[in-house]
Order: C-alpha cells, then structure tokens, then sequence
C-alpha cells in the first residue's frame, strides 16, 4: 500500500486569535492584506505540483460585513456567546461590526470567494471543509451542546447559502475535540482528531495542571526538532458511526524557536514514514501564513516538490480528508 498525503488549509485570517487577552490588531490586518496579494500564487503552487487540498473554512470570513442592530447590543446576538471561565470578556470583542473594507482581518468573502472559484476549476480534486463560525472551542466542558450546534448550522448554512456547498470535513479550532454527535448530525464523515503528542493540551483555563502539561508538550515538541525526529503518521479511525477522525500530524508553519527549515524537515521525514509504513500523513497549514513575511513560500513549496516527487514514482497517493476514510480505514 502506498503512502498517503493530505494537507489541510485552514482559512480563519484574525479569528484564531480571538481567546487571546490581547491581539496585535495592525499586525493581524497587514497579514490579511498579504494574504490577499499572495493567494493566487498559492492556488499556482499547489495546481504546479498537483497537490489537493482541504480548505477549512471559518464561517465568519463569508461575510463581507456584519453590524449591531444597537449599539449597546453585543455583536452576533443571534449565537450563543459561551461562558467559558477563563474567558476575559465576550467572545466577539475584537469583532468591528463594521465590513470587509475598514477590517479586513475579520470579513473574507472575497478569499473565500476565490478559493471557492480555484477549486472548482482546478484540475485536482480539493475539498471544501467547515472550520464553526467564530473559532469556538467545541472540547471545552463549558462548550455546550446548543453553542457546538449553532457555530456548526451558522457556517454550513452560510456555505449552503453562498455557494451551495455542503461540507463533509470539520477541522476543529485549535484541534479541540468535542460534540462529535452533532458534526454526525450535520453530515460531516470525517473530522481532524487532536494531533498525537505525549502530552497533548489545548485547554485553555490556566490551571497548574493544565500550565504543566502544555509547557511539557512544547519543550518535547521542541527537541524532538532539534534531535531530528520524525513526527507521527497515523491511520484514519472511524469514531462514530460513520464519521472518521484522522489526527493531524504536523503543523506546519513558524514556530518559537524553530527554524523553518527544520519543520520542512519534518514535514518530508513524515512522508517518508507515511510511504514505508503505508500511512497516513496530514499537515495541515494556515492561510495567514502565506501572508506573513520571510520564507514561507519557498519552503512549503519544498514540501509540495517532494510529494510530487514521491507521487511520481508511485510510492505515495494525495488525499483529501473525506477521501481518507475509503480504503484506510483498519
Ligand atoms: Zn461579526
């Protein structure tokens, strides 16, 4: 059995950071105008290696404005606003209300407009995912069953509505898994499960426990950089009946403390494993990083060059995520 590759693109501009206390507002608002001026060379890079991908979409970025009825009113009073403990204020505070124009970090109709319009002439099969509408944090405890299915329905009627695309893919924000009955619910087959690692934490209330457990997961993740390890490549397994979770292997992108060059490193040692173990490996990436400056492009396409490589000589295949369930499935 060959190898499998699939890459995930998840498109969310300045919503990743919205559980932050603080954000770097004129930062997140240049990278989303990069962003912009660097798309179409990702659609070419991707179409030049011949490399499919899952672009996770965040529900919000389909709208090109958004406004409060009063201005007392908090933004989005239509959505459950979640009542997370270690939350500082209302989730939507960085939300402008205001449109694509004035803030562009925050609206992207037009970038989804044009992936939408890339994938549907493209001459691989890409697959549009759903990625909930605000970037809530659906294995929270305090993430309910009512807030898990409204960022669901609000994206996939917004995908419904815009571009009568129905998602088959959740990539949960932050990789934090929970209400997996109501993505089954909703159609989806296949999700991004929460990456592998010794001592996987996203939580976000800052308990010591919690401290403990992330600072001890990142200080693994940064030797195993630099002592050159190659990361997890995994087989897809079906969670629920009829939805299958496959974990994210590598996030791909900069990271404190590590050179570029090394995650590339890792990204090519995974397809290697992926190709003599006859797995699975995913990476999965950020739209916002293509619009970051240095030497993101050149190394990503480094990547896509050595899939295609592989691909050539018949030893690796390229997925999407909800193609990954047929046929690898143990
Ligand atoms: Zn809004």
């Amino acid at each position: 059995m060959p190898g499998v590759f699939s890459l995930s693109i998840d498109v969310e501009l300045a919503w990743a950071f919205v559980h932050r206390k603080k954000i770097d507002l004129t930062k997140v608002t240049s990278i989303s105008i990069n962003v912009r001026k660097a798309i179409n060379n990702v659609f070419a890079l991707l179409e030049n290696y011949e490399v499919a991908a899952t672009w996770n979409i965040l529900g919000h970025l389909i709208l090109n404005q958004c406004s409060k009825e009063n201005p007392n009113e908090l933004p989005h009073s239509d959505m459950p606003h979640p009542k997370y403990s270690w939350l500082n204020g209302d989730w939507y505070k960085y939300d402008p209300c205001t449109n694509v124009n004035e803030d562009p970090a925050w609206y992207g109709k037009d970038i989804v407009d044009k992936i939408v319009h890339y994938v549907r002439r493209s001459k691989v099969h890409h697959e549009i995912g759903c990625h909930s509408f605000s970037h809530q944090q659906f294995g929270d405890p305090e993430c309910t069953e009512e807030l898990a299915k409204a960022e669901i329905t609000k994206c996939i009627d917004l995908m419904k509505a815009e571009y009568n695309i129905s998602p088959k893919t959740f990539a949960f924000p932050r990789d934090y898994v929970g209400h997996l009955d109501e993505l089954k619910k909703h159609g989806f087959v296949s999700f991004r499960d929460v990456p592998p690692k010794l001592y996987p934490c996203t939580k976000l209330e800052k308990t010591p426990s919690n401290y403990l457990k992330t600072y001890s997961s990142l200080a693994l993740q940064l030797l195993s950089y630099y002592f050159l390890f190659p990361p997890h490549v995994v087989t897809p397994k079906e969670t629920l009946h009829g939805l299958v979770g496959t974990p994210g292997c590598l996030a791909y992108g900069k990271k404190p403390m590590i050179p570029l060059k090394l995650v590339t490193f890792k990204a090519i040692q995974g397809i290697n494993k992926a190709i003599q173990k006859g797995k699975v490996f995913t990476m999965y990436t950020h739209l916002r990083d293509f619009g970051a400056n240095g030497n993101f492009f050149s190394n990503f396409e480094k990547v896509l060059s050595y899939v295609k490589s592989k691909r050539d000589e018949s030893k690796l295949v390229v997925k999407t995520m909800s193609e990954l369930p047929r046929g690898y499935n143990e």
